[in-house]
């Protein structure tokens, strides 16, 4: 799998202080989709020494690893496996509307359904996409709200600042 780079985000998962990977090469191909740089198969291969290369300088103080995509490929298991050894949650933001019960297994969120501009993201009354607290099984797309400000990282570690106002993903 290959990574177009990191993020810490206060957004992702509510009440969580997230690093964020996003995957390319993405299957989905939403109508609407506000992260095209992701259906291409570009960025770094996303090798077990770069992934924890790239934890390493923030898991002390993130609570959750998120992985924009990256359900297609057999790599993301165990990903998630050494997200759960340094004690952090684990989440999965999918275009799927299902995931298999091997990669349900590692993570305590996961974010459901293809990206559709007329019901909106997370943010909309009217959205498709289903965001679940796995290890309490409640549904919290109520608790999402716009415009908090995200940190993004490429691979080499340059930091910019941005105003997020909701993935599409
Ligand atoms: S919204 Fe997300 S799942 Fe859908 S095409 Fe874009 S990157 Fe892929």
């Amino acid at each position: 799998m290959r990574c177009l780079g990191t993020s810490i985000s206060l957004q992702e998962v509510p009440g969580e202080i997230s690093l964020i990977f996003q995957i390319t090469n993405c299957p989905h191909r939403c109508p609407g989709c506000h992260s095209k740089e992701l259906w291409t198969n570009t960025g770094d291969e996303l090798t077990e020494n770069l992934y924890r290369s790239l934890l390493l300088p923030y898991e002390e103080f993130i609570s959750t690893v998120v992985f924009f995509g990256g359900e297609w490929d057999s790599e993301l298991i165990r990903f998630l496996q050494i997200a759960k050894e340094k004690k952090l949650k684990t989440c999965l933001f999918t275009g799927a509307d299902h995931v298999s019960d091997e990669i349900r297994h590692e993570l305590t969120f996961l974010k459901t359904g293809p990206y559709k501009e007329e019901l909106g993201g997370l943010d909309s009354l009217s959205t498709n996409q289903r965001f679940w607290d796995l290890e309490k099984n409640i549904l919290l797309n109520h608790a999402f709200i716009k415009n908090n400000i995200t940190q993004t990282h490429n691979t080499q570690g340059e930091m910019n600042v941005e105003t997020n106002e909701g993935a599409s993903c």
